[in-house]
């Protein structure tokens, strides 16, 4: 095995276990699209099933199919936008749709689905949804076709509290003579906000310190003051020094943006990562407690993984979402 990603999913369930205690299981939609944040969609989903989780949320069609197809007990609801073209193919299923736009709404009435419907309402993200000033033309279809609930998502919960909690506003206002489903909540929201609702959307709180990412030293050799490591060269050895060549990449999803920038984990000590990742591959300047075949570890906590994000200018979600389908999935 190369680049593997251990996945701990007790440790998963203790971070929705925390969740549940507050809001109830019944109330978690447990956010799983993007292969649940890297960790693996029907692993993750068996899981939180044997836990009593039973809604579920995805951004795309595909992602419905596949965890639909195999997992009959559940609900799950796409996030994002459906094409008409696949209105067919969800029929009689246990997929639910998020809808933005009265077009869609006459055509589901016109094509009789009777799937579950969720409206999109945008308060304020300008993303997806109904605008406030639109959802008395769309309320008019309750009860037409098979609406179940209403949902709008939080842009800035961390950023700007007074916008948050105006959007929260706009949406217990635009939906408080419903009588369907009501949702807002992700994450961040949950921490702060007590506004539960009928469902909380929890996405990232729920995979924190699950996954850790490792793999092997290939090969080592030494090289003398003065010599260049990796593609343009870019890291120039200050002394004579041994280089260790480790089994990941960009590809596998360890950024290109880390270059020169961080440090990994062999035998409990820390080396620094040199030259340019590679797509492949890339280089660890070592001594000599190295030898090959020792595991290298790139992140075990979600400390280390915030560093990691910090370093290449993003965010955790995006660094799990990277690691790409050729890195193992360890699940323990
Ligand atoms: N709801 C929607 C509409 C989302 O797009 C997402 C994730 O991006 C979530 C909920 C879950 O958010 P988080 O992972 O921050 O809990």
């Amino acid at each position: 095995m190369r680049a593997y990603a251990k996945i701990n999913l007790d440790k998963l369930i203790d971070n929705v276990k925390k969740v549940s205690d507050i809001v109830s299981k019944e109330k978690i939609m447990a956010v799983v699209k993007a292969n649940a944040y890297g960790h693996g969609d029907i692993q993750v989903v068996k899981k939180l099933i044997e836990f009593g989780i039973r809604t579920f949320a995805v951004a795309t069609f595909l992602e419905a199919k596949r965890l639909s197809e195999k997992y009959k007990e559940i609900d799950i609801l796409i996030l994002g936008e459906i094409e008409k073209n696949q209105f067919k193919e969800i029929e009689n299923t246990n997929i639910l749709i998020s809808i933005s736009n009265i077009q869609d709404l006459k055509y589901i009435q016109e094509c009789g689905l009777k799937n579950r419907v969720h409206l999109k309402l945008d308060t304020g993200m300008n993303r997806l949804g109904f605008l406030a000033s639109e959802i008395e033309e769309a309320k008019k279809y309750i009860g037409k076709i098979n609406i179940e609930g209403i949902f709008t998502h939080l842009s800035s919960v961390e950023s700007d509290e007074e916008f948050t909690k105006k959007q929260i506003d706009i949406f217990l206002e635009a939906t408080k003579d419903l009588k369907i489903k009501k949702h807002i909540l992700n994450s961040a929201g949950i921490k702060r906000y007590e506004c539960y609702l009928d469902y909380v959307r929890l996405g990232i709180d729920m995979y924190t310190d699950v996954m850790s990412l490792y793999t092997k030293v290939v090969h080592i050799h030494s090289i003398k003051k003065g010599e260049k490591v990796g593609y343009d060269g870019t890291f120039v050895a200050k002394k004579d020094t041994k280089i260790a060549t480790v089994s990941i990449g960009y590809a596998d999803g360890y950024k290109r943006g880390f270059s020169n920038k961080v440090e990994v984990e062999i035998n409990s000590r820390k080396y620094k990562q040199v030259g340019n990742v590679c797509m492949d591959l890339m280089m660890v300047e070592v001594d000599d407690n190295v030898k090959v075949g020792d595991i290298v570890t790139l992140f075990k906590n979600n400390k280390e993984l915030m560093a990691l994000a910090k370093i290449a200018d993003t965010i955790t979600y995006e660094i799990f979402t990277s690691i790409s389908l050729r890195v193992d999935r360890i699940y323990e």
